[in-house]
């Protein structure tokens, strides 16, 4: 995962030195923590998430287990690939379903990280396993929102809900659940509109829409190279509207993704998928223990 290519490098070369070690001290187990807190600082790793996810490696890693096993360096890096796991959410979570249809899901978060177009692949994804999405286009606000997400339906041959931008998000979601049921539709994924910044306007529209139509999922969707903002605007976003899942989006691109890590620790909110580019079928399931184990090498 190019965005944490940096952090995975560093602690791969920390532990390369570890393995060849045959037997190790309380110092070796000790400067290779050091270097793990330097490099999860270096990538953007909150520093508070930093310093409770190195203490507790190094709980376990001055313990019997280390020290009488006969590879210990394995064994310090099987301890940070568990504690890794633990602090990306453990196992994969997946998608909350309704057992009575449709199941709605409102996907929100700030303007650019990602919003439509993870709707579409959403739709793309849950079609091919055999559901009926619609998509509903309640992005009023930002110009050309509404046609980028008609574009996406006509390329995928997915449904769009749309009455153009004259009418409040509120009264197009409601809408779009009535036209699933009536259509057929199993699965509702409202695009909302998002702003620069997170203020009152936006949670409070966001709010209504969630009254109104009650999701089963509310989706955040973060641009994981915003970095701290990242995890500000996750806090801040489940504090006030309730996140039930995370969607990290751009974890393709090239800058210091660390801060994604934080994301579960900080906010509780499991993250359910990956975003991994542009293209319509760059979305994966988020698996804590397949990314810890990409990181380690
Ligand atoms: P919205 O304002 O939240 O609806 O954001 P958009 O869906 O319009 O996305 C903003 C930009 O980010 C677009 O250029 C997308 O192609 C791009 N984008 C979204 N997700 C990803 C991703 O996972 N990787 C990359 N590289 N680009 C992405």
């Amino acid at each position: 995962m190019a965005v944490f290519s940096g952090l995975a490098e560093k602690l791969q070369n920390t532990f390369s030195k570890l393995k060849g070690k045959g037997k190790l001290s309380e110092a070796d187990v000790k400067t290779a923590l050091r270097e793990v807190r330097l490099a999860l600082l270096e990538a953007d790793v909150n520093y508070k998430v930093v310093k409770e996810f190195v203490a507790k490696i190094q709980e376990r890693a001055v313990g019997e287990e280390v020290f009488h096993s006969l590879t210990p360096g394995q064994q310090v890096i099987k301890i940070v690939n568990e504690e890794l796991t633990t602090l990306m959410g453990g196992s994969q979570t997946g998608l909350n379903m309704s057992s009575k249809p449709p199941t709605v899901m409102m996907m929100v978060g700030l303007q650019g990280a990602g919003k439509t177009t993870t709707s579409g692949k959403l739709a793309n994804q849950l079609r091919k396993k055999g559901r009926r999405p619609l998509l509903a286009a309640a992005d009023v606000y930002r110009p050309a929102a509404i046609k980028q997400l008609q574009v996406l339906g006509e390329q995928l041959e997915i449904p769009v809900y749309s009455l153009g931008d004259k009418n409040s998000p509120v009264h197009i979601a409601k809408g779009a659940v009535e036209h699933a049921k009536i259509h057929g539709n199993d699965t509702v994924i409202i695009d909302t509109a998002g702003r620069l910044h997170i203020n009152a306007d936006l949670m409070n529209e966001l709010r209504d829409i969630k009254e109104t139509v009650q999701p089963h999922e509310i989706l955040l969707v973060v641009d994981s190279m915003t970095g701290q903002d990242a995890v500000n605007v996750s806090k801040e976003f489940n504090e006030q509207l309730g996140v039930t899942g995370v969607v990290l989006t751009k974890l393709d691109g090239d800058t210091r993704g660390g801060a994604a890590l934080s994301v579960k620790a900080v906010t509780g909110c499991p993250i359910k998928y990956a975003g991994v580019g542009e293209k319509l079928d760059a979305l994966e399931p988020f698996h804590p223990d397949r990314m810890a184990g990409r990181i380690l090498g």
